[in-house]
């Protein structure tokens, strides 16, 4: 755990549509509303000819910009770009994702006028900094520390992404919480757990990207994570696909055409479709009605919610056996389970709850706490015991997670040996006795890799390095240690000690395929500083157009209506107000893009005019 200090931190749940924050003050949590009032904001960043948009503003536009407006960069980041899913992805995102360095995904925007290309890692970290703001308006103060959620199902690779964004958007991550630990503290403290002996809770989170459960123990103050199962591509953007599908299918049908290469007609099917979706939830049926969808067609449909739960119903299956699968690995029965806990946005379809209760023979689910922001509550929690600011009732709280996949290494051809099996409980040290193959060999590789597959091949590489110098030896004599060290974070250290010679030469794998270099980072940071700047300046401009507007056209109300009504001045004088505020407003039809500085100048050069005039006219009036 980070040193104790004063600066009050805040929890973020960077969600895969929507991202909360929140901070723990005067001993409870506080969610902390956007500039709209809105408790949770869009994970949406768009580009356009002059600006970037980030949250509410972005998501509004993006009909109207549906290839420069970036969403779902949480199912993009730590992946490459050739896994089957995130190919599945492009192909129903109006915004175009290209092949980059390492396989890396990059997501292609049109930005003042050039095609600029980003990591997942910016945008997520475009969206940190919007909540980061969110947070510094509310509190009047800057915050520099942080805690933000992952769902558990992350592997390293994600986990490392995500943290690098968080660096990037200017914040010192304190540590990274799982999202059902997470949402099982803010139910821990709804309820009073903290200290009633042993109870099992099972935190089903279905959101809009991703499906996590979770089965955790809370006793004194303890969370403990049993097991965890999910899918890092289940939730309501899923659903709103089969929708999208759906619609566009009878599209086809009725009028001959095909949208899915028109992005602003799917981008405006896809709002409609999500619409149509929370609708549902609460009515029987639901219609949809777009006009001018495309080439001038108006469509209009209706559908019930028993075809959408048609439409979607594979996938609440396998919601649920990841449920089943889930309490197997955890050695538990349904019976055992005190608690569960529904969050998430999408757990508000009624046919997701009516299948767990089903599931959990009819046991009654846990609604109290809030589907949207148990999340970040949990992590306003965890951000407030890290620098010592919580009270009595949450400083002493224990959160013990554990490891999503399993890690090991290659060993012969292709045989996975697991070194820290799934489940293990984090931090974690496991140490993996190897040895050499071959007589007299003096230098050993290792592959490291995450997966459950008895072959490497089946499984996920994160990483290869190089002992060397090992003396020689026949085969199998030498003794190699692999050390895999685990964080609190769920981050990888692996390193290989040769023990035989005593001659501890360890390596660690630093530079993870596909992972971002420090000098990569340095330059993230610093365009990130430079995007904040512009955005910056470019407020600036917008206030100091704006002022110098209002001031024109306040001034020629006053003199239209005052003037007219009272004939409070001269009419040689209210002639020569006139013609300079209709040069004025030349000027400023003219001069949209200017810089700020020179509507400043402008305005001050109009007030030195019209000024002493007005002032004749405000004194008379009186
Ligand atoms: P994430 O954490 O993945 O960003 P959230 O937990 O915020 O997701 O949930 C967002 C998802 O919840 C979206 O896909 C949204 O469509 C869905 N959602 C919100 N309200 C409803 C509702 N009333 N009915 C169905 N789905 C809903
Ligand atoms: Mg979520």
């Amino acid at each position: 755990m980070p040193g104790e200090c004063q600066e009050p931190a805040i929890g973020i749940d960077l969600g895969t549509t929507f991202s909360c924050v929140a901070v723990w003050r005067r001993n409870r949590v506080e969610i902390i509303p956007n500039d709209q009032g809105n408790r949770i904001t869009p994970s949406y960043v768009a580009f356009n000819e002059t600006e970037r948009l980030i949250g509410d503003a972005a998501k509004n536009l993006a009909a109207e910009n549906p290839t420069n407006t970036v969403f779902n960069a949480k199912r993009l980041i730590g992946r490459r770009f050739s896994d089957p899913l995130v190919q599945k992805d492009l192909m129903l995102w109006p915004f175009k994702v290209v092949s980059g360095p390492n396989d890396k995904p990059m997501v292609t925007v049109t930005y003042k006028d050039e095609e600029k290309q980003f990591h997942a890692e910016e945008i997520s970290s475009m969206v940190l900094a919007k909540m980061k703001e969110i947070a510094e308006v509310f509190l009047g103060f800057e915050v520099k520390n942080a805690v933000i959620t992952v769902p558990a199902y992350f592997n390293d690779s994600q986990r490392r992404a995500t943290k690098n964004a968080g660096t990037i958007s200017g914040l010192n991550i304190l540590s990274l919480l799982v999202e059902p630990t997470a949402a099982a503290i803010a139910y821990g403290l709804d309820k009073k757990y903290i200290n009633i002996g042993q109870k099992n809770v099972l935190i089903f989170d279905l959101g809009g990207g991703t499906f996590d459960v979770s089965l955790l123990t809370i006793e004194n103050g303890i969370f403990q994570v049993k097991a965890i199962a999910g899918d890092t591509h289940i939730g309501g953007e899923d659903f709103n696909n089969r929708m999208v599908i759906y619609f566009v299918k009878e599209f086809k049908r009725k009028h001959k055409k095909d949208i899915t290469d028109n992005p602003r007609a799917l981008t405006r099917l896809r709002t409609a479709c999500e619409r149509a979706k929370r609708n549902l939830s609460s009515s029987a049926h639901t219609t949809i009605g777009i006009d001018c969808l495309c080439d001038g067609i108006d469509f209009n449909s209706t559908i019930t919610r028993a075809k959408f739960e048609e439409l979607i119903m594979d996938l609440l299956e396998e919601c649920i056996s990841h449920v089943e699968k889930c309490l197997n690995d955890a050695k538990m029965d349904k019976e055992s389970i005190h608690d569960v806990v529904i969050v998430g946005g999408s757990t508000r379809i009624p046919m997701v709850k009516q299948l767990l209760q089903e599931f959990f023979d009819g046991k009654e689910l846990c609604t109290s706490i809030h589907p949207d922001e148990a999340v970040a509550s949990g992590a306003a929690v965890q951000a407030a015991i890290s620098t010592g600011q919580g009270n009595y009732e949450i400083q002493d709280l224990v959160l013990c997670d554990v490891i999503p996949l399993s890690l090991g290494v290659c060993v012969e051809d292709d045989e996975m040996r697991v070194v820290v099996p799934r489940n293990t409980t984090i931090p974690t040290r496991k140490v993996a006795k190897l040895t050499t193959f071959h007589d007299g060999q003096t230098k050993a590789k290792f592959k490291v890799y995450e997966g459950e597959r008895p072959r490497t091949s089946d499984n996920f590489l994160l990483g290869t390095f190089y002992l060397f110098g090992i003396p020689p030896a026949p085969r199998g004599i030498p003794t190699l240690n692999v050390i895999f060290d685990i964080d609190d974070n769920g981050i990888l250290t692996v390193s290989a000690v040769d023990e035989t010679t005593g001659n501890r030469k360890s390596v660690t794998i630093r530079n993870f395929k596909g992972m971002l270099s420090a000098k990569e980072m340095q330059r993230m940071l610093k365009e990130a500083e430079r995007f904040k700047f512009e955005d910056e300046e470019l407020k600036k401009k917008f206030e100091a157009k704006q002022s110098l507007e209002n001031y024109v056209y306040g001034t020629r109300a006053t003199l239209l209506t005052r003037n007219l009504a009272f004939k409070l001045i001269s009419a040689t004088d209210a002639e020569k107000l006139e013609e300079e505020i209709n040069l004025a407003i030349e000027w400023l039809e003219e001069h949209k893009d200017a810089e700020a500085h020179v509507f400043v100048k402008k305005r001050e050069k109009l007030e030195s005019i019209l000024d002493p005039v007005i002032t004749k006219f405000t004194t008379l009036s009186i």
